[in-house]
């Protein structure tokens, strides 16, 4: 019988960037394609995504791309896979509407199939078949997997919680994953986001109350920051406003085009009358209106950063406005969020953060969540994916300790280019492949070698040091002094001669050097590199990038 491998690309010990494929025999479909935002990014780069090359070697095999739902953790990666293997795409309508958004961008909306479908449908690709099971999340229209093949059922969790009162749609669908628990389950792949929290992660409906109080208390402008994506979140600020008089006014660009694309799909229920333009919001007494913008994560290209620090289209934060931040910190942006804070306490306003209030709630599993659907699912195997190697590690621990019947020979911590491997012997771990990650500029949004990266970070540590040398096209000899120039080279002490010194050993190393040496032109350029090298090396310790030119006369 045929082998069936788990191939993780991205997602597995780091946030975002997930991307998972599966294959059985010669088959392979990928879940997800998503980017991440890596955490140290002193190069001038903000976006990574996983490493598509890697799938170069599977081409024949790749049939269909899977998206589970629209963050951008998932979806992001979509127009850079499908660059490169041209897939057939399924998802939820809300999902693919977002993925169109992305696709639009790179003007490759035409070349694309996208296959819209529902919760409980089921798709046949070749040997794999899939249930597209309903799961509550901070995102809607989100999916967890059941992928049968005919080794057995793998099921791919998404992101999801537990929620029984979700704002908007249906709670987890148990009920569907209970009818493969009893099948049988080969392998749970899980979402660990949350797998250090404790207890059931809160409904999205948990933050009405606090929601509630800060409205009924508040006579200035109320403006909200959260995800642009956390539509639970809108709805709830679309019926309290409604509830207390208020308008609602949606800024920001993503935020705009998910209230509209959600809005078209009816996924929203907008009281009418409630949405107003920016325009007419100005009209508006400060206790008719709330802002809905984006910008929690203190991003100097939202809304709410130019609110706090001048003005958005001509709105900006004045006394008495209260600013609800209804967001978590994602790992990485306490800086930035903490100089937000700075600027608008610095306009007046009054700020409430979830530290304070119940206004926000995570959209991942904590532990019991975990326990429901392990213990629904109850899988041969558990797989935790989705998070940094902390979280994966605790999603462990916690189902070891917490549910019968696993041990560390069936949960089993895989990494991004790991191979594991089932046969109707068992699951291993076959081989390793080191994934370097691709970055992405993100003002042209084309893919930047990993060379480049390497470049900037010699540039950054060492600067750079210009050597030009003239020679004689007939002779061979130098013309002139060597021109040697800097940027950004620390430790040089000019006054003592460090050009001069350098200029006369590069004249002395030409010197010593054959003419055939001389005419061969990049061979000569790259001795005359190493020759500099080696004398900044000894005499200030630094290693610049070194860049020599010749110019023959
Ligand atoms: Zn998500």
């Amino acid at each position: 019988m045929n082998k069936l491998e788990i191939i993780p690309l991205g997602g597995i010990g780091e946030f975002g960037m997930n991307c998972m494929g599966i294959r059985y025999g010669d088959e392979m479909i990928v879940v997800d394609a998503g980017m991440g935002f890596p955490e140290e990014t002193p190069y001038g780069v903000d976006i990574s995504i996983p490493n598509f090359d890697f799938l170069e070697a599977y081409r024949s095999d790749l049939t269909a791309l899977i998206l589970t739902h629209g963050h951008e953790d998932h979806i992001g990666a979509l127009s850079y896979i499908l660059k490169k293997f041209n897939l057939p795409v399924y998802g939820s309508h809300f999902t693919l509407a977002l993925a169109e958004k992305r696709l639009d961008e790179h003007r490759m909306l035409d070349q694309v199939l996208l296959h819209r479908v529902k919760a409980n449908d089921i798709i046949e690709i070749g040997s794999f078949k899939i249930e597209f099971i309903h799961a509550s999340h901070s995102l809607i229209e989100c999916f967890s997997l059941a992928i049968t093949t005919p080794l057995g059922t793998i099921i791919h969790t998404g992101d999801y919680k537990i929620d029984d009162t979700p704002v908007i749609g249906k709670p987890y669908d148990l009920k569907t994953l209970a009818k493969y628990g009893d099948a049988g389950v080969l392998a749970l792949l899980g979402d660990s986001t949350n797998a250090t929290v404790e207890g059931r992660t809160p409904s999205e409906r948990a933050v009405i109350p606090a929601f509630e109080e800060i409205f009924s208390q508040t006579e200035g402008r109320i403006i909200v920051a959260s995800f642009s994506s956390s539509l639970h979140r809108l709805q709830v600020i679309f019926n309290i406003a409604h509830e207390f008089g208020r308008k609602v006014c949606v800024l920001g660009r993503s935020m705009m085009k998910n209230v509209e694309i959600a809005d078209e799909q009816g996924l929203l229920n907008i009281p009418y009358n409630s949405l107003v333009g920016l325009g007419e919001s100005r009209s508006l007494e400060d206790d008719q209106i709330v802002y809905m913008v984006t910008g929690s994560q203190g991003e100097t290209r939202a809304a709410l950063w130019n609110m706090a620090t001048g003005t958005y289209k001509g709105l900006g934060i004045e006394k008495g406005d209260t600013v609800i931040l209804s967001a978590r910190i994602i790992p990485g942006n306490e800086k930035a969020i903490s100089r937000l804070i700075g600027h608008l306490y610095k306009h007046g306003a009054n700020i409430i953060e979830e530290k304070r209030r119940l206004v926000h709630v995570s959209g991942h599993a904590s532990q019991e969540d975990i326990k429901i659907l392990t213990e629904t699912a109850r899988p041969k195997y558990l797989i935790p994916i989705h998070g940094e190697y902390r979280m994966l590690f605790r999603h462990k621990e916690y189902v070891k300790n917490h549910i019968a019947g696993y041990t560390d020979e069936n949960v089993i911590l895989i990494e991004n280019g790991d191979i594991l491997e089932f046969d109707e012997f068992g699951a291993r771990i076959a081989a390793h492949n080191n994934l370097e990650k691709s970055f992405i500029d993100e003002e042209s949004l084309a893919e930047i070698e990993y060379d480049v990266i390497r470049e900037r970070k010699k540039l950054a540590y060492g600067g750079a040091i210009s050597l030009v040398v003239t020679i004689d096209k007939k002779t061979r000899e130098i013309i002139g002094e060597p021109q040697i120039s800097y940027q950004g080279v620390a430790n040089i002490d000019f006054a003592n001669g460090f050009t001069n010194e350098a200029g006369q050993m590069i004249i002395e190393a030409i010197a010593a050097m054959k003419k055939e040496e001389i005419a061969d032109q990049k061979g000569f350029q790259e001795k005359l590199r190493i020759h500099l090298k080696r004398f900044v090396q000894k005499e200030i310790g630094t290693k610049p990038v070194i860049v020599t030119t010749v110019v023959e006369i």
